[in-house]
Protein backbone atom coordinates (compact mmCIF):
# COMPACT_ATOMS: atom_id res chain seq x y z
CA UNK A 1 0.00 0.00 0.00
CA UNK A 2 1.46 3.44 -0.72
CA UNK A 3 1.23 5.95 1.46
CA UNK A 4 0.08 9.91 0.94
CA UNK A 5 0.70 12.55 3.54
CA UNK A 6 -1.88 15.33 3.36
CA UNK A 7 -0.81 18.62 5.33
CA UNK A 8 -4.03 20.21 6.79
CA UNK A 9 -6.52 17.59 6.81
CA UNK A 10 -8.17 18.30 9.03
CA UNK A 11 -10.48 20.65 7.58
CA UNK A 12 -11.60 21.57 4.02
CA UNK A 13 -9.30 21.05 0.90
CA UNK A 14 -7.04 19.07 2.82
CA UNK A 15 -9.85 16.69 4.26
CA UNK A 16 -11.75 16.15 1.15
CA UNK A 17 -8.09 15.22 -0.76
CA UNK A 18 -7.30 12.51 2.41
CA UNK A 19 -10.83 10.88 1.73
CA UNK A 20 -10.50 10.85 -2.02
CA UNK A 21 -6.95 9.59 -1.45
CA UNK A 22 -7.49 7.03 0.75
CA UNK A 23 -10.45 5.82 -1.33
CA UNK A 24 -8.12 5.65 -4.09
CA UNK A 25 -6.02 2.99 -1.51
CA UNK A 26 -3.57 5.72 -0.29
CA UNK A 27 -2.65 4.83 3.15
CA UNK A 28 -3.12 8.38 4.73
CA UNK A 29 -1.22 10.39 7.24
CA UNK A 30 -3.97 13.00 8.63
CA UNK A 31 -1.83 16.35 9.62
CA UNK A 32 -3.79 18.97 11.56
CA UNK A 33 -2.31 21.70 13.64
CA UNK A 34 -5.49 22.68 16.15
CA UNK A 35 -8.08 20.47 15.08
CA UNK A 36 -7.96 17.48 16.58
CA UNK A 37 -11.22 16.21 16.88
CA UNK A 38 -11.96 16.89 12.69
CA UNK A 39 -8.67 14.79 11.85
CA UNK A 40 -9.73 12.19 13.88
CA UNK A 41 -12.93 11.88 12.68
CA UNK A 42 -11.62 12.00 9.19
CA UNK A 43 -9.14 8.75 10.43
CA UNK A 44 -12.32 7.63 11.90
CA UNK A 45 -13.99 7.96 8.62
CA UNK A 46 -11.82 6.06 6.44
CA UNK A 47 -10.94 3.76 8.52
CA UNK A 48 -14.15 2.62 9.22
CA UNK A 49 -14.05 2.02 5.34
CA UNK A 50 -11.70 0.04 5.13
CA UNK A 51 -8.60 2.34 4.52
CA UNK A 52 -5.63 3.14 6.44
CA UNK A 53 -5.17 6.88 8.21
CA UNK A 54 -3.65 7.84 11.18
CA UNK A 55 -3.60 11.79 12.50
CA UNK A 56 0.10 13.89 13.10
CA UNK A 57 -0.16 17.40 15.07
CA UNK A 58 2.33 19.16 13.72
CA UNK A 59 2.73 22.98 12.81
CA UNK A 60 4.22 23.13 9.18
CA UNK A 61 5.91 26.21 9.76
CA UNK A 62 8.30 24.75 12.57
CA UNK A 63 10.86 22.95 11.31
CA UNK A 64 11.43 20.62 14.65
CA UNK A 65 7.50 19.97 14.50
CA UNK A 66 7.84 18.91 11.02
CA UNK A 67 11.50 16.94 11.13
CA UNK A 68 9.36 14.94 13.94
CA UNK A 69 5.97 14.41 11.99
CA UNK A 70 8.06 12.94 8.97
CA UNK A 71 9.38 10.29 11.60
CA UNK A 72 6.47 9.56 13.37
CA UNK A 73 4.78 8.78 9.68
CA UNK A 74 7.81 6.90 8.44
CA UNK A 75 8.11 4.60 11.71
CA UNK A 76 4.17 4.05 11.70
CA UNK A 77 3.13 4.12 8.16
CA UNK A 78 6.81 3.70 6.22
CA UNK A 79 7.85 5.98 3.21
CA UNK A 80 5.83 8.76 1.79
CA UNK A 81 5.30 8.20 -1.71
CA UNK A 82 2.60 11.39 -2.23
CA UNK A 83 3.07 14.89 -0.36
CA UNK A 84 0.00 17.10 -0.70
CA UNK A 85 0.94 20.32 0.49
CA UNK A 86 -2.35 21.60 1.21
CA UNK A 87 -1.47 23.68 4.88
CA UNK A 88 -2.97 27.03 4.95
CA UNK A 89 -3.59 30.63 5.96
CA UNK A 90 -5.15 33.91 4.47
CA UNK A 91 -6.50 37.06 5.46
CA UNK A 92 -7.95 39.63 3.68
CA UNK A 93 -6.85 43.18 4.77
CA UNK A 94 -5.74 45.92 2.74
CA UNK A 95 -2.25 46.07 2.26
CA UNK A 96 -1.50 49.11 4.32
CA UNK A 97 -3.07 47.20 7.28
CA UNK A 98 -0.51 44.09 6.70
CA UNK A 99 2.00 44.15 9.67
CA UNK A 100 5.09 42.28 10.02
CA UNK A 101 3.40 39.64 12.40
CA UNK A 102 0.67 39.25 9.92
CA UNK A 103 3.20 38.93 6.49
CA UNK A 104 5.57 36.14 8.26
CA UNK A 105 1.78 34.30 9.41
CA UNK A 106 1.08 34.10 6.00
CA UNK A 107 4.75 33.24 4.60
CA UNK A 108 5.43 31.07 7.09
CA UNK A 109 2.58 28.41 7.02
CA UNK A 110 1.80 29.13 2.62
CA UNK A 111 5.46 28.94 1.58
CA UNK A 112 7.81 27.89 4.52
CA UNK A 113 5.42 24.76 5.18
CA UNK A 114 5.69 23.87 1.92
CA UNK A 115 9.52 24.36 2.25
CA UNK A 116 10.18 22.44 5.37
CA UNK A 117 7.38 19.25 4.67
CA UNK A 118 8.91 19.25 1.23
CA UNK A 119 12.27 19.12 1.87
CA UNK A 120 11.73 16.93 4.93
CA UNK A 121 10.23 13.80 2.72
CA UNK A 122 12.31 14.36 -0.07
CA UNK A 123 15.69 11.87 0.70
CA UNK A 124 13.53 8.76 0.81
CA UNK A 125 11.67 10.17 -2.19
CA UNK A 126 14.69 10.70 -4.10
CA UNK A 127 16.27 7.41 -2.21
CA UNK A 128 13.75 5.21 -4.19
CA UNK A 129 13.37 7.81 -7.32
CA UNK A 130 9.62 7.81 -6.96
CA UNK A 131 7.21 10.44 -5.65
CA UNK A 132 4.46 12.96 -6.12
CA UNK A 133 4.41 16.47 -4.68
CA UNK A 134 1.39 18.21 -5.13
CA UNK A 135 1.08 21.94 -3.82
CA UNK A 136 -1.84 24.08 -3.16
CA UNK A 137 -1.36 27.02 -4.39
CA UNK A 138 -3.98 29.54 -5.31
CA UNK A 139 -5.62 31.70 -8.35
CA UNK A 140 -4.60 34.59 -6.82
CA UNK A 141 -1.32 33.32 -6.80
CA UNK A 142 -1.95 33.82 -10.80
CA UNK A 143 -3.90 36.65 -10.93
CA UNK A 144 -3.11 38.42 -7.94
CA UNK A 145 -6.61 38.96 -5.51
CA UNK A 146 -7.03 42.18 -4.23
CA UNK A 147 -6.88 42.94 -0.22
CA UNK A 148 -4.45 39.63 -0.49
CA UNK A 149 -1.54 40.76 -1.59
CA UNK A 150 0.80 38.81 0.89
CA UNK A 151 -1.43 35.33 0.57
CA UNK A 152 -1.23 36.37 -3.37
CA UNK A 153 2.11 36.83 -3.01
CA UNK A 154 2.86 33.73 -0.97
CA UNK A 155 0.85 31.81 -3.60
CA UNK A 156 2.49 32.59 -6.46
CA UNK A 157 5.87 31.71 -4.25
CA UNK A 158 4.75 28.42 -4.05
CA UNK A 159 4.17 27.98 -8.04
CA UNK A 160 7.37 29.35 -8.64
CA UNK A 161 8.84 26.57 -6.43
CA UNK A 162 6.91 23.75 -8.11
CA UNK A 163 8.55 24.93 -11.28
CA UNK A 164 11.98 24.84 -10.09
CA UNK A 165 11.40 21.58 -7.78
CA UNK A 166 10.03 20.11 -10.94
CA UNK A 167 12.90 20.52 -12.77
CA UNK A 168 15.62 19.69 -10.01
CA UNK A 169 13.81 16.15 -8.75
CA UNK A 170 12.76 15.20 -12.75
CA UNK A 171 15.64 13.25 -13.31
CA UNK A 172 15.40 11.79 -9.55
CA UNK A 173 11.69 9.99 -11.00
CA UNK A 174 9.93 12.93 -8.96
CA UNK A 175 6.99 14.81 -10.41
CA UNK A 176 6.39 18.11 -8.79
CA UNK A 177 2.66 19.73 -9.71
CA UNK A 178 0.51 22.29 -8.45
CA UNK A 179 -3.65 23.14 -8.22
CA UNK A 180 -4.68 26.51 -8.28
CA UNK A 181 -8.24 26.61 -6.55
CA UNK A 182 -10.76 29.11 -7.72
CA UNK A 183 -13.44 30.05 -4.48
CA UNK A 184 -13.88 26.69 -2.60
CA UNK A 185 -16.31 26.79 0.04
CA UNK A 186 -14.70 25.99 3.30
CA UNK A 187 -14.08 28.14 6.29
CA UNK A 188 -11.14 29.89 5.00
CA UNK A 189 -13.81 31.68 3.37
CA UNK A 190 -15.85 31.64 6.06
CA UNK A 191 -16.50 35.93 6.10
CA UNK A 192 -17.92 35.67 2.36
CA UNK A 193 -21.79 36.70 2.88
CA UNK A 194 -23.87 34.63 0.51
CA UNK A 195 -24.47 37.97 -1.63
CA UNK A 196 -20.56 37.84 -2.46
CA UNK A 197 -20.89 34.30 -2.89
CA UNK A 198 -23.66 34.92 -5.47
CA UNK A 199 -21.95 37.39 -7.35
CA UNK A 200 -18.54 35.32 -7.48
CA UNK A 201 -21.17 32.30 -9.27
CA UNK A 202 -22.25 35.38 -11.70
CA UNK A 203 -18.44 35.86 -12.43
CA UNK A 204 -17.82 31.85 -13.19
CA UNK A 205 -18.29 30.94 -16.70
CA UNK A 206 -19.50 27.28 -14.48
CA UNK A 207 -21.76 29.02 -12.61
CA UNK A 208 -20.87 27.91 -9.29
CA UNK A 209 -18.47 27.80 -6.45
CA UNK A 210 -15.96 25.44 -5.91
CA UNK A 211 -16.39 22.30 -3.68
CA UNK A 212 -12.95 20.42 -2.04
CA UNK A 213 -13.91 17.77 -3.91
CA UNK A 214 -13.55 19.22 -6.79
CA UNK A 215 -9.87 20.23 -5.61
CA UNK A 216 -9.52 16.37 -4.70
CA UNK A 217 -10.45 14.88 -7.63
CA UNK A 218 -7.25 16.76 -9.22
CA UNK A 219 -5.21 15.71 -6.61
CA UNK A 220 -6.47 12.15 -7.12
CA UNK A 221 -5.12 12.43 -10.98
CA UNK A 222 -1.96 13.85 -9.81
CA UNK A 223 -1.35 11.43 -7.54
CA UNK A 224 -2.64 8.34 -10.13
CA UNK A 225 -0.10 6.63 -12.19
CA UNK A 226 -2.36 8.39 -15.44
CA UNK A 227 -0.47 11.82 -14.32
CA UNK A 228 3.25 10.43 -14.46
CA UNK A 229 4.26 12.07 -17.66
CA UNK A 230 3.12 15.34 -16.17
CA UNK A 231 5.17 17.62 -13.91
CA UNK A 232 6.17 21.20 -13.17
CA UNK A 233 2.44 22.20 -14.18
CA UNK A 234 -0.31 24.46 -12.57
CA UNK A 235 -3.55 23.25 -12.79
CA UNK A 236 -6.38 25.55 -12.20
CA UNK A 237 -10.08 24.02 -10.88
CA UNK A 238 -11.72 27.04 -10.91
CA UNK A 239 -14.79 26.69 -12.82
CA UNK A 240 -13.16 29.19 -15.40
CA UNK A 241 -13.64 32.35 -12.75
CA UNK A 242 -9.76 33.00 -13.97
CA UNK A 243 -9.99 32.57 -17.46
P1 LIG B 1 -9.40 25.80 5.69
O1 LIG B 1 -10.75 25.23 5.54
O2 LIG B 1 -9.19 27.06 6.45
O3 LIG B 1 -8.43 24.67 6.29
C1 LIG B 1 -7.09 24.96 6.50
C2 LIG B 1 -6.37 23.71 6.93
O4 LIG B 1 -4.97 24.04 7.09
C3 LIG B 1 -6.86 23.18 8.26
O5 LIG B 1 -6.89 21.78 8.21
C4 LIG B 1 -5.79 23.66 9.25
O6 LIG B 1 -5.59 22.77 10.33
C5 LIG B 1 -4.56 23.62 8.37
N1 LIG B 1 -3.48 24.49 8.88
C6 LIG B 1 -3.48 25.83 8.99
N2 LIG B 1 -2.31 26.26 9.51
C7 LIG B 1 -1.57 25.14 9.71
C8 LIG B 1 -0.26 24.92 10.21
N3 LIG B 1 0.53 25.94 10.60
N4 LIG B 1 0.20 23.64 10.30
C9 LIG B 1 -0.59 22.61 9.91
N5 LIG B 1 -1.84 22.76 9.42
C10 LIG B 1 -2.31 24.02 9.33
O7 LIG B 1 -8.74 26.07 4.25
P2 LIG B 1 -9.06 25.46 2.80
O8 LIG B 1 -9.99 26.38 2.12
O9 LIG B 1 -9.39 24.03 2.89
O10 LIG B 1 -7.64 25.66 2.12
C11 LIG B 1 -6.74 24.60 1.89
C12 LIG B 1 -5.68 25.09 0.92
O11 LIG B 1 -6.29 25.52 -0.29
C13 LIG B 1 -4.89 26.30 1.45
O12 LIG B 1 -3.53 26.18 1.05
C14 LIG B 1 -5.55 27.46 0.73
O13 LIG B 1 -4.69 28.55 0.60
C15 LIG B 1 -5.88 26.83 -0.60
N6 LIG B 1 -6.94 27.52 -1.34
C16 LIG B 1 -8.21 27.63 -0.83
C17 LIG B 1 -9.17 28.29 -1.57
C18 LIG B 1 -10.59 28.45 -1.09
O14 LIG B 1 -11.36 29.18 -1.75
N7 LIG B 1 -11.00 27.81 -0.01
C19 LIG B 1 -8.85 28.84 -2.81
C20 LIG B 1 -7.57 28.73 -3.27
C21 LIG B 1 -6.62 28.05 -2.54
P3 LIG B 1 -6.17 22.99 11.83
O15 LIG B 1 -7.59 23.44 11.71
O16 LIG B 1 -6.03 21.61 12.43
O17 LIG B 1 -5.28 23.98 12.51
Amino acid sequence: MKNALVTGASRGIGRAAALRLAADGFAVAVNYLKSEREALEVCRIINENGGTARSFCADVSDAGQVRRMISEINDSLGKIDVLVNNAGVAKQIMFCDIDEAEWDRVFGVDVKGVYLVTQAVLPDMVHFKSGRIINISSIWGLTGGSCEVHYSAAKAAVIGMTKALAKELGPSGITVNCIAPGVIRTDMNSALSEETYSELCGETPLGRIGRPEDIAAAVSFLASDGSSFITGQVIPVDGGIAV
